[in-house]
């Protein structure tokens, strides 16, 4: 049963979704892997929110290109995952937590993505997330 939505006006978050405020571990999910034959998509509708998730090919933007340099070698870093706020609040998404629950731990801004980065040849990574 859905509890009625109420604004807390006193309420100066950013976001009206309530992320993990203490180092507790996030809840666990486990996670597919299955390969993407040549010439199909992992993500063949980036339009659809919170099931963006996936390994290589080319990054899904949020936003506007950003790939990271190397702070060692100063080489474009190569892409290795992305992840999306996988409790997104639609019905095509299977792992989706209502939006009024404050239960939405996954939720990466404004359905943002966390993008993940190597440099092979350094041995470095770096992440960035990207918000709606
Ligand atoms: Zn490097």
């Amino acid at each position: 049963m859905k509890k009625p939505f109420r604004i807390d006006w006193a309420d100066t978050s950013p976001s009206k979704h309530q992320p993990p405020t203490t180092h507790e571990p996030l809840k666990e999910y486990s996670i597919k892997f299955e390969k993407i034959p040549k010439g199909k998509k992992a993500v063949p509708d980036p339009g659809k929110l919170g099931v963006r998730s996936k390994l290589g090919g080319n990054p899904d933007w949020v936003q506007h290109p950003e790939v990271p340099m190397c702070s060692d070698c100063k080489q474009p870093m190569t892409f290795v995952a992305q992840l999306d706020s996988i409790e997104h609040d639609e019905k095509h998404n299977p792992h989706a937590i209502d939006c009024l629950s404050r239960q939405q731990q996954y939720m990466f801004g404004d359905v943002g993505m966390i993008y993940v980065f190597m440099c092979f040849s350094c041995m470095t990574t770096e992440s960035l997330v990207q918000s709606g």
